[in-house]
Order: C-alpha cells, then sequence, then structure tokens
C-alpha cells in the first residue's frame, strides 16, 4: 500500500522534462506585456527620427550669436514659431532665428538650439544673453540607436520598459510566447464558495483562490473553475469542459488514500497520470502527468491549503515558467540565520513557512505558524519557505539555512 518516496528533485525533474515553452504568437504590445519575446526587434529607423530640440528656446545660427554675453546680448528677429509636431517648412536665414519647442524638429540652417532661460523669451525679436556650443541643445537622429541596431533580444522578458522601447519602434505587435491558460479546480464535498453560509462539516473553498493568485503572480493566465464535489463523474466531466481552454490544470485534494479521493481514484486509471508520495513536508501526495486528446499537462496537488501551496511554489510555479520560456524557473534563495530552533524527522525535505528580515545588514529568517498543512493563519505573515534539506534533523538557533524567497518585500 505505501508506495515508495520518490525525492522532490526527482519529481520536479519529471515535470520539468515533460514541459517546453509554448509556441510564440504574433500578440498586441499590451498583450504581450510580461512574456518572453520571440523575435529580435531591431530599430526600423534612427532614434531619435529626425534631429529635434531638447529645449524649449530659439533655433539659431551659432554664427549669428558667437559674440552673445550678458555684457553685449545679441538681438535677433524671430521668424516663427516650430512647436512639437509641427511641419512648417522653415529654413533658418542668416541673421534670423526661429522659436522652438522640446522635441520639434530643426529647421534647416539652425545648428544650435539657445535655451528660454539665455534670453528675454521675446516673440517678435529676442535678446539672446549667452553663445552657444556648435550642436547644442539638439538631439541628432540616430543617437540613441541607428536604423537596424537591435533595441530588444530574442528570450528578453517584457516588462514595462520593454514595452515602452517597442512602442518607441513603432511596433504595435510582437512575436512572444504567451502565458499559459491555466485552468484550477478544487475538489473536495466539504467546499462552499467563500461568501456563501457555511453548514455543518462545511469549510470555505480557499485553495482556489490562493492558486488563481499565485498562478496570475507567476505571469499566467487563470481560469478558477471552482469547486468540484468527490463525485468521479462531475470530476472528468469538468476536467473535459474545462480542457479546451487549458494550457495545463491545477486542481487541489482527492490525492491520497482516503476512500473519496476522487481525482485519484479517477486519473490513475487513465495510466497517464502518476500518484506519487514525493519526500517532503508539507506536500507529499503528488499527482501529476497527462490527459485529455492533447495531452494536457495536470497536476492533483494535495488540498491542505498548507501543502497546496507548498506543492505549487515548489513544483508548479517552475512549470509555469518553463511554459513561459522564462529563465530561471526557480524562485531565489538566501541564506539566512535562523532565529529559533527547528527539529524534524529524516528523509523528507522540509518547507516551514518562514518570515525573512534584515537585522544588522544581515537575513534572519524565523518560523511562523505551526507545521501542519491546515494551519493557515501563519501562511500569511510567511513571506519565504525555509528549506531543511531531507537528511537533516535538527536547526539550532542563529545556525544558516536556505531560504527560499516567496516576495521581493522582506520586511
Ligand atoms: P484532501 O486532499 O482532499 O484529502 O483534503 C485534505 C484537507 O484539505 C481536508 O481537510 C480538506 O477539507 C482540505 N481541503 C481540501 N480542498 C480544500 C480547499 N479547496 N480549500 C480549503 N481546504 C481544502
Ligand atoms: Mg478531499
Amino acid at each position: 500500500m505505501t508506495a515508495q518516496l520518490i525525492s522532490v528533485d526527482a519529481h520536479l525533474e519529471t515535470i520539468l522534462s515533460a514541459l517546453s515553452p509554448l509556441p510564440a504568437l504574433d500578440l498586441g504590445l499590451l498583450d504581450a506585456h510580461g512574456c518572453m519575446l520571440a523575435e529580435d526587434v531591431t530599430a526600423p529607423f534612427p532614434m531619435p527620427p529626425f534631429d529635434n530640440s531638447a529645449m524649449d528656446g530659439y533655433a539659431v545660427r551659432g554664427s549669428d550669436v558667437a559674440g552673445a554675453s550678458e555684457a553685449s546680448p545679441v538681438r535677433l528677429p524671430v521668424v516663427g514659431d516650430v512647436a512639437a509636431g509641427s511641419t512648417t517648412p522653415y529654413t533658418v536665414q542668416p541673421g534670423l532665428c526661429v522659436r522652438i519647442m522640446t522635441g520639434a524638429p530643426v529647421p534647416p540652417g539652425a545648428d544650435a538650439v539657445i535655451p528660454v532661460e539665455w534670453t528675454d523669451g521675446g516673440v517678435a525679436q529676442v535678446e539672446i544673453r549667452r553663445a552657444p556650443a556648435p550642436g547644442q541643445h539638439i538631439r541628432r537622429a540616430g543617437e540613441d540607436v541607428a536604423a537596424g541596431a537591435m533595441l530588444v533580444a530574442s528570450g528578453s522578458y517584457l516588462g514595462t520598459t520593454q514595452i515602452g522601447v517597442l512602442a518607441a519602434a513603432a511596433r504595435d505587435r510582437v512575436r512572444a510566447r504567451p502565458r499559459p491558460r491555466v485552468v484550477i479546480m478544487s475538489t473536495g464535498s466539504e467546499l462552499v464558495e467563500p461568501g456563501a453560509p457555511l453548514g455543518a462539516g462545511q469549510i470555505p473553498d480557499s485553495n482556489s483562490y490562493l492558486l488563481t493568485t499565485a498562478v496570475r503572480e507567476a505571469g499566467a493566465i487563470a481560469y478558477r473553475v471552482g469547486i468540484v464535489p468527490d463525485d468521479p463523474r462531475q470530476f472528468l466531466d469538468t476536467l473535459e469542459d474545462q480542457l479546451i481552454r487549458a494550457d495545463i490544470v491545477v486542481s487541489s485534494g482527492g490525492v491520497s488514500v482516503g476512500a473519496y479521493d476522487v481525482v485519484k481514484e479517477v486519473l490513475a486509471r487513465t495510466g497517464t497520470v502518476r500518484f506519487d508520495r514525493v519526500a517532503m513536508q508539507p506536500g507529499m501526495p503528488q499527482g501529476f502527468g497527462h490527459v485529455g486528446p492533447d495531452a494536457t499537462p495536470f497536476f492533483g496537488l494535495p488540498g491542505n491549503p498548507v501543502s497546496a501551496y507548498v506543492s505549487f511554489e515548489v513544483f508548479v510555479r517552475p512549470a509555469l515558467r518553463r511554459l513561459l520560456g522564462a529563465e530561471p524557473v526557480h524562485r531565489p534563495q538566501v541564506r539566512a540565520a535562523l532565529v529559533g530552533e527547528i527539529r524534524k524527522a529524516a528523509g523528507r525535505r522540509q518547507f516551514a513557512r518562514g518570515r525573512l528580515s534584515v537585522r544588522e545588514g544581515s537575513y534572519v529568517v524565523e518560523v511562523v505558524g505551526g507545521s501542519g498543512s491546515h494551519l493557515v493563519a501563519g501562511l500569511a505573515q510567511a513571506n519565504c519557505f525555509i528549506v531543511v534539506p531531507e537528511s537533516v534533523t535538527e536547526v539550532s538557533d542563529g545556525a544558516p539555512v536556505t531560504v527560499m524567497v516567496l516576495e521581493r518585500r522582506h520586511t
């Protein structure tokens, strides 16, 4: 009955080796936010595209104002205005100037821009009190990047700044790997929707909320199906209905050895989903495999909320990152000094909920909440998992431990 334990690393390897990045699609620029770029994007034109003014001021011929100073200002007639976006075909003739705004094209003839602060701000005639250096305050065409130069390389993460640069290069669509679509199901006849009244023996379905937000934070699209009762027919029907929109299915509950553990009961029969005991605490029972006509990857996570979350972080999040084409697939790890003690049995890797902070310039971490996988209250305080290796049974106060960081905010 008790199958052999498999290691966390072996289970992870089974999962990651079964997955590869989703094929790239042509995506609208905003839809590509958070995705990985799948083409090299080069500048389609010089950037900036034309010589333009870096200041609000006056476009002049440098030779006309070479001697300008506070003591002997130069006065020039202003022949007109060039605003940003202007197409008025001015040419700056010797002895004249044009009022110009930031971003406006520098008219032919002009070879410098005098900032308005160096002048009296005149409209018909301007008094200029300083001489410019040649080319001063002109942003030259192509000085940022030449046409054809690399802007954002294939494989780059498309964050806000990359999206901004692509738009600056006039791209409205790009080839990028789409976000994986993740269907999330909660199994359990004891579950009710949060907000609905609780009857005897019932608890709110928290897992589908936790997993939905975890999926979103991992950069994927979550479809929360919600509650499926412990009934084989209903579970299978729901799964079949949902496969159409799933790149991956994540269910929780029903994977251990109880009489109504319906996920295991139904999917173990297919032969394409394995149910293993993984040497970890929490999260020992794990289901992984493929379901349906397209062999959609399926995760059957244990139902206890802490187990479900640890399983997500250890197995599902790396899988989602692999589908996204993102590297590294794993959460960052740091070493921290343990505050307090940890005791555990040998043979399983423990993921203890922890609170990581910086004390006098060094990381320290303390355990929050108990080790029971139903104890959810501590979860909301945790910002990391303290990873205690299989062979270790005791960690003493102050000893260094490995910490898997779950969020950027440490304190
Ligand atoms: P199971 O894995 O189905 O045996 O469930 C293990 C424990 O987790 C049971 O106490 C369940 O009531 C609880 N549980 C299962 N699914 C959920 C869920 N979606 N939300 C909250 N608790 C759950
Ligand atoms: Mg159950």
